[in-house]
């Protein structure tokens, strides 16, 4: 017999499952969250960034208003339930390295919808010959420290468990399932790029890409923007920085590598960093979970409708999992539908 009725059993306690979990909680929703910690999250490797403009063609994110509002209103909230800041703003000076990247930004300083997104430099401020331009809105999130704090918070409630999920342990009846000890309403998964291997979502487009980056320290003053020149600098205090990332869709592993860092260390020549003034702190590695079509995977399975899945943010976690999963909470208490681009209904499942 189970002993513990839930709502919503929560497998995956990165950005996705912990967030998802406060926003049900909020709403008075009982959850369950189980994660293992030797199942990495690629959330504790990321670095955080939040970048409205991305790509060589300069591409402002779809919805850019909604995202960010929900992003802000969500950290600032955890930040004061918490007693301490997760989110950090700082502005991105970017070096437009190709001729692909020039004519984009050609066209988006006549387009309004980017004004508030990018702007010129001072020329006085530019390095040498290249154009740099400033990305406004841009910042960070500290994802370890809120993971942490929000874990914390789980455990204190009795809500969080350390246990490895296996679906093969699962009992599916018609309106609820069992796992464990567990009896819930609904379950959703939230395994990250490893969603890819869990047997009900299989089917779904998964294009996973791991990245590498390293935390170092400097006896140099830092840069008191976030650099992008291909690779990005993250000044996070007078000492420390991240460097990263790499970006890889082939062979993939969460194994730090030789060449990862190399391929970093080298962008930091460019910076106009010496490298003989560097100590290598730390270098990790992680899977993003990717999408083939670029949205995520929100939504209950078409056979099994009390498992559902919450994934699919690919490298754009810290901005869009807060707004996201406001409409999965929306959804799974409500009905609420979700939004189509993101719908797992998109799919066939065979
Ligand atoms: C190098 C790198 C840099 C990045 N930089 C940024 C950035 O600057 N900005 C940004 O927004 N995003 C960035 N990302 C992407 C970001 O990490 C993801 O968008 C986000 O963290 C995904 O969160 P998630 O919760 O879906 O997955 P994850 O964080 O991977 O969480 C998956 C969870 O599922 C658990 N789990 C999986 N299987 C099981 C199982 N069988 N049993 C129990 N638990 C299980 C794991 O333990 C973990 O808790 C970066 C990623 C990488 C790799």
């Amino acid at each position: 017999m189970p002993k513990k009725h839930t709502d919503v059993l929560i497998i995956g306690a990165g950005l996705a499952g912990s967030l998802l979990a406060w926003r049900l909680l909020q709403t008075g929703q009982k959850i369950q969250l189980i994660h293992h910690p030797s199942i990495t999250s690629a959330s504790r490797v990321a670095a955080g960034l939040i970048n409205p403009v991305t790509g060589q063609r300069l591409v402002l994110q779809k919805n850019i208003d909604q995202l960010l509002a929900s992003a802000h209103q969500l950290y600032r909230q955890l930040g004061e339930e918490f007693n301490q800041p997760f989110f950090f703003k700082k502005t991105m000076l970017r070096t437009l390295q190709s001729k692909k990247d020039q004519a984009a930004w050609k066209k988006r300083q006549r387009d309004p919808r980017y004004q508030s997104y990018l702007s010129n430099m001072e020329p006085s401020q530019c390095e040498g010959q290249q154009t740099v331009i400033q990305q406004h809105q841009t910042g960070y999130l500290d994802t370890n420290t809120l993971l942490n704090s929000l874990h914390r918070y789980f455990q204190q409630k009795q809500s969080m468990h350390s246990l490895v999920f296996d679906s093969h342990d699962l009992q599916i009846h018609h309106d609820h399932i069992v796992w464990q000890e567990i009896r819930a309403s609904q379950l959703i998964l939230c395994q990250g790029w490893r969603g890819m291997h869990c047997n009900f979502f299989s089917y779904l487009p998964f294009q996973p890409a791991k990245g590498e980056i390293l935390t170092l320290s400097t006896s140099d003053i830092l840069p008191k923007h976030i650099i992008h020149q291909g690779k990005w600098l993250l000044p996070l205090n007078h000492k420390a920085f991240k460097l990263g990332a790499t970006y890889q869709h082939q062979n993939i592993d969460e194994k730090p590598s030789e060449a990862g860092k190399q391929e970093l260390l080298k962008a930091l020549i460019s910076m106009g960093m010496a490298q003989k003034n560097i100590t290598l702190k730390q270098h990790q590695a992680g899977i993003r979970p990717n999408t083939l079509d670029k949205q995520p995977f929100l939504g209950m399975h078409p056979k099994y409708p009390s498992i559902g899945i919450f994934n699919g943010f690919g490298s754009k976690g810290s901005l869009l999992i807060p707004w996201y999963a406001q409409r999965m909470a929306q959804y799974l208490e409500h009905q609420t539908p979700l939004p189509s681009h993101a719908d797992i209904q998109r799919f066939s499942c065979a």
